[in-house]
């Protein structure tokens, strides 16, 4: 491990918490409510704001053709690939104004330290402000990121929909995005690593007093739709005997998926149902068909599919067993997450250099990070929100925790530049 760069980052918390509340401003929903989706006009005012202040910086902004923003600190050697620090701007509806802007304003507020400390990256410094991390207008998350990296090819992403209709190709052109998608993907190596600042959207950190958590494994979900098709009728003049009843059916899927799921004996496999829509849904109906979804989450993928196995198991059995049909489309099957060794060496040097405690941790959310982990090394760095809340206008993380974060963040970007 390189000697820790002799610098003190005075941080000025004060703005970067000035600018974040500026960015929770923009909101297409009464405040403290932050609703930004992706390509609607709260989005595209975010994004003008926080090029603003990259540009302030003096830093060298730019875009590619579905959004994503790079605003670069040139190194001293330009020839190098350059570390990368982001995270993404869009929100949930009613979400917080900390998910995502913490890592991009936080990754920014770094930046500033170290130039106005006098430091001179040898490699660049590239801050990223993803686009549509968050999974709300076409119902797959990581949009930016997950191009990028090639994981969804444009014609995969000129078939996406929103919920009234419209493309991505109408709604990117309309955000004044309008170069051909094929630009967006980048090699592996365009970024020589790449760290996530990020609030923890879990309550441990808080709970045990600790400062920062060091990610070393992004939990990855498995998602699928799942459509019961069994026989509907009369609640009273069906009888028991020869009933095909699609929600008695899904109620045994769920209670499988459960067992299968705790059966790793291993608490960092997760399996949900979180939809569970019954047709025709009336009281004297006996149900006829059952629309739900199932996450399977694990940080090993082997495990996780272990789990998917016994659940497509389940599947057979109860479908011939009650006579109904069971069909299954797969959303998505990102890969979990290792986080580099070497950038969590640097992250640790960093923290007890600035003495803050840490510990080691597993992300159960998903990322922009696991996306980019397929073209360059990746870590994250947690920091604190109060009671684990988040995805809700209360989320909360106090200007220390924040501090810590990008205090951390700076020592360790400078850590990586050097190499
Ligand atoms: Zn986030």
């Amino acid at each position: 491990m390189a000697t820790q760069p002799k610098l003190t980052p005075k941080l000025s918390i004060d703005r970067l918490v000035v600018e974040l509340m500026a960015l929770a401003q923009i909101t297409e929903v009464e405040p403290p409510a932050v609703t930004r989706v992706v390509f609607g006009e709260a989005d595209v005012r975010a994004r003008a704001y926080v090029k603003g202040l990259c540009a302030a910086a003096g830093l060298t902004v730019s875009e590619d053709a579905v959004g994503n923003t790079f605003a670069r600190w040139q190194g001293s050697d330009p020839t190098l690939a350059p570390i990368g620090t982001g995270s993404h701007i869009d929100a949930i509806p009613n979400a917080g104004l900390y998910d995502g802007c913490v890592g991009v304003l936080g990754g920014l507020e770094a930046i500033r330290v170290l130039q106005q400390l006098g430091f001179k990256p040898r490699r660049s410094i590239e801050l990223v402000i993803f686009t549509a991390e968050e999974p709300t207008r076409f119902g797959i998350g990581c949009l930016g990121s997950r191009m990028m990296a090639g994981l969804l090819t444009p014609v995969q992403a000129l078939a996406l929909r929103d919920k009234e209709g419209r493309g991505l190709e109408e709604l990117r052109a309309q955000a004044g995005f309008s170069e051909s998608l094929d630009s967006v993907q980048v090699p592996s190596g365009r970024f020589h690593q790449f760290i996530e600042l990020h609030i923890e959207q879990g309550p441990f950190l808080e709970q045990e007093g600790i400062d920062l958590g060091l990610v070393t494994h992004i939990a990855a979900p498995a998602s699928q739709r799942i459509v019961i098709e069994g026989e509907g009728g009369h609640a009273g003049g069906r009888l028991m005997p020869g009933r095909k009843d699609a929600l008695a059916a899904a109620a045994e899927l769920i209670l499988a998926l459960e067992s299968a799921a705790k059966s790793t004996g291993v608490i960092d496999t997760v399996g949900t149902v979180g939809i569970c829509e019954v047709f025709p849904s009336a009281v004297n109906s006996v149900p006829s068909r059952v629309l739900m979804t199932t996450d399977v989450r694990d940080i090993d993928g082997t495990r996780r599919d272990s789990v998917l196995a016994e659940f497509v198991a389940a599947i057979q059995e109860v479908s011939k067993r009650r006579g109904v049909k069971i069909a299954t489309e797969l959303i998505n099957a990102d890969p979990p997450t290792t986080c580099d060794p070497a950038i969590l060496a640097a992250l640790e040097a960093s923290a007890t250099a600035a003495g803050k405690s840490f510990k080691k941790m597993v992300s159960r959310a998903y990322h922009d990070s696991s996306l980019v982990s397929s073209i360059a090394p990746v870590a994250m760095l947690f920091i604190p929100c109060r009671g684990g809340v988040s995805h809700r206008p209360d989320e909360y993380a106090s200007p220390q925790w924040i501090g810590s974060g990008v205090h951390v963040l700076a020592r360790t970007l400078a850590l990586l530049a050097e190499k």
